[in-house]
């Protein structure tokens, strides 16, 4: 597996793959990989001849330095990972290589409709941050396809959207969210959580599975199923930020008409905020 820090090289390994008439698959990350990750990772190499995996814990998408600084890294247990599941190349830059001119200085990339919602709510400036960094990344590694998690949902359909919006030459494909058996969504966040918090965290799971199944019996009374999950949430020990019933398209507030839905959850225990969804199809 290629090891690449800078842009230059990237560029050479990419021209060089794309004069051979490879396909290119891309999966960004902000490291401490987990089998969620690897997910991306095996399904990227059956779409593509070449996969690239970005490893880069992106200052511009944290609203709290603290959050930043504690974040898991763990690039020599990343690697040795990556090279298990075959991967061609990761691409590890500094912040430096990605915003030489600070991060003031930076163009910035705001997709509409999602600052203002869910995590962009909670977050602020959190989804420009994303949405410029994967922008950059793409255009830095010129992938034919990008796959990306389920898991973070909000940011499946920014991705979509600024691809769509802006006409950028790749298809994004999202991949259902790795869980443990207790059915806690794997997450990096998840080595925050003492032995008894990781026992409560896997209700989530069980509280967006107990809001589909009241939608799926017919309970239309969306305000009253998000408040009685916050409740539950509370008495676990939880901080819920939100629990809601969305269109899964567009993550509009659903109506009673809407037959495509996506519940999605974040709420903070401890030292970790953890967020979670699951579809429901009502037809
Ligand atoms: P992160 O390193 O947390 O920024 O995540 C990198 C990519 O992995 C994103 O596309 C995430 O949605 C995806 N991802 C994170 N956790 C999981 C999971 N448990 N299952 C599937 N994909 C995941």
């Amino acid at each position: 597996m290629k090891k690449i820090t800078t842009v230059v090289e990237l560029r050479q390994l990419v021209t060089d793959w794309k004069l051979a008439g490879r396909r290119i698959a891309f999966v960004p990350t902000m490291g401490n990989l987990h089998q969620g990750h690897l997910s991306l990772v095996s399904k990227a190499k059956e779409r593509a001849d070449k996969v690239i995996v970005s490893i880069f814990v992106n200052p511009l998408q944290f609203d709290d330095n603290a959050d930043l600084s504690a974040y898991p890294r763990t690039i020599e247990t990343d690697i040795q990972q990556l090279i298990s599941v075959e991967c061609d190349a990761v691409f590890m830059p500094t912040a430096e290589i990605m915003y030489p001119e600070g991060m003031d200085g930076q163009t910035v990339i705001t997709v509409p409709g999602m600052e203002d919602k869910l995590c962009g709510q909670a977050r602020p400036g959190h989804f420009d941050g994303v949405a410029t960094v994967v922008a950059k990344l793409f255009n830095m590694v010129q992938p034919d396809v990008a796959v990306f998690g389920e898991k973070d949902y909000q940011q499946l359909l920014l991705v979509k959207k600024m691809v769509a919006d802006l006409n950028l030459p790749l298809e994004i494909i999202g991949l259902p969210t790795y869980r443990e058996a207790s059915g806690l969504a794997m997450s990096s966040r998840n080595q925050y959580l003492t032995e008894q918090q990781r026992k409560k965290a896997s209700s989530i799971y069980r509280i967006l599975n107990e809001v589909k199944a009241k939608l799926e019996k017919g309970d239309s009374d969306f305000g009253a199923l998000e408040q009685n999950s916050i409740k539950e949430l509370q008495q676990l020990g939880f901080v819920p930020d939100y629990v809601d019933i969305r269109q899964a398209g567009n993550l509009e507030p659903a109506k009673t008409s809407d037959k495509t839905l996506r519940i999605l959850l974040a709420a903070r225990i401890g030292k970790a905020r953890l967020i979670d969804n699951i579809a429901c199809n009502l037809d």
